[in-house]
């Protein structure tokens, strides 16, 4: 079973970032930043800590208003920096524990919190900010992360209470995790109070950023109970994006250790960095397989079905790449690339072999078999000119007519539109 260790508190200001990437830390009015980190840094390494699950709020970089979500976990193995406006920052790339992120990923689901998940998009300062000043020099952080990001920026957003009990789900997920020895710290970022918008722009409240350190480390449970309004009344509006150091808290014994606890306050944000280390016992083997139990209830069997190819984040994650190749078929400037030069576009989007053979031969069952979406082959029939009923009869190896037999009635149809769809209905 893989443990928490404990826990990690930091803001997550776009300053932080830029400290480091300019070379402050030997000017004075920088220095207290990279002082509180470097505790952290140090807590990490002694601790020895695998995996950081870092909680954190993009601004509007990889996650915008055409979709947005709550809780947005990342499941990939590999994280770039986000470019913000000004190119993205020269740091290494961020390992991913997608394994775990998996496996966070049906806890959490199975605890009814309605999760997004998110791949193949870069992390902006809100989880690069901190990390890269933890890192060691120009390697990057050795260890991996999880990211969780939280969609606080367009209300309505979760409330405290609720981050606090993601945070208990989370512990519970990291306890079951099935790799003896792994050593889990939770670092939450945000915060703390600072608004950046608006004539209140400039808002500080030191002695709030006190009472929230004491009352996180000693009475979570009262902060969990505090209205999104009174945090912003109390700690800026963006301020109140510390609800997501709950989520931290909540993943840790009811009673910690602090082992660090440093505010500062040179400009807009109130930087803090604080560490506490978990008291709390490991589960009894029981106790986890009864949550391992739990968190498999819905799906336990479904492998028994056969001709049945459930889409999990471990096939979604293995055909990624492919999946997003024909997804884009939506877009007319890609179709038409694909209808006049395929084999230069398999090559712009560095398909593998196996995935241009499945794409070249219509493959549709094999297709399915690799991992692509069916909704993204039927967007690739459209295309190329086959109906629904031309595939559905491929994947169970008969031809048209004997497929459309089995059927009440025979109808051809297909996602075309326009020409496309007059041109399928005649047929
Ligand atoms: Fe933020």
């Amino acid at each position: 079973m893989a443990r928490i260790v404990g826990g990690i508190g930091a803001s997550h200001s776009p300053t932080i970032g830029f400290a480091k990437d300019t070379d402050k830390a030997a000017d004075p009015a920088w220095a207290p930043i990279f002082a509180g980190f470097e505790e952290i840094k140090r807590w990490v390494k002694a601790q020895d800590i695998d995996v950081l699950f870092m909680i954190y709020n993009d601004h509007i970089s990889s996650f915008f208003f055409d979709h947005y979500s709550a809780f947005a976990l990342g499941v990939d193995d590999s994280y770039l920096p986000a470019d913000e406006g000004g190119g993205p920052r020269d740091v290494p790339p961020l390992k991913g524990h997608a394994a775990l992120a998996r496996h966070i990923a049906a806890a959490l689901v199975a605890d009814e919190f309605d999760m997004s998940f998110f791949q193949a998009k870069p992390l902006d300062h809100g989880c690069f900010s901190p990390l890269s000043m933890i890192a060691g020099g120009k390697e990057g952080w050795s260890g991996s992360i999880v990211p969780l990001q939280v969609g606080v920026l367009q209300f309505p957003i979760p409330n405290a209470k609720r981050c606090y009990k993601l945070g208990k789900s989370l512990r519970k997920a990291v306890e079951s995790f099935p790799d003896d020895g792994l050593k889990v710290a939770v670092m939450a970022t945000g915060g703390l109070s600072h608004q950046v918008h608006g004539e209140r722009c400039g808002f500080n409240n030191e002695d709030w950023d006190e009472k929230f350190l004491d009352l996180l480390e000693n009475d979570p449970e009262a902060l969990a109970d505090i209205r999104l309004a009174d945090y912003a009344e109390q700690g800026g509006l963006e301020g109140a994006e510390v609800i997501m150091w709950l989520i931290m808290r909540g993943a840790l014994s009811d009673k910690v250790t602090r082992v660090h606890r440093t505010t500062y306050l040179p400009s807009m944000t109130n930087i803090a960095t604080v560490i506490y280390e978990d008291l709390r016992g490991r589960p009894s083997p029981q106790e986890v397989e009864a949550y391992r139990r739990h968190m498999t209830h819905e799906l336990a069997g479904v492998e028994k079905l056969e001709g049945t190819y459930p889409f999990t984040l471990e096939r979604s994650h293995k055909a990624f790449r492919v999946n997003d190749f024909l997804h884009r078929l939506i877009f007319p400037e890609h179709r038409k690339r694909f209808l006049e030069d395929p084999e230069a576009l398999f090559e712009d989007f560095a398909l593998t072999e196996q995935e241009r053979d499945l794409i070249r031969g219509r493959k549709w069952i094999e297709m399915i078999r690799y991992g692509v979406s069916f909704f993204v082959i039927e967007k690739m029939a459209a295309v190329v000119g086959q109906s629904n009923p031309e595939i559905y009869a491929a994947f169970r190896g008969e031809d048209l007519a004997t497929f459309q037999k089995s059927r009440k009635v025979a109808m051809q149809y297909s996602v075309a539109g326009g020409d496309k769809a007059k041109e399928l209905g005649k047929r």
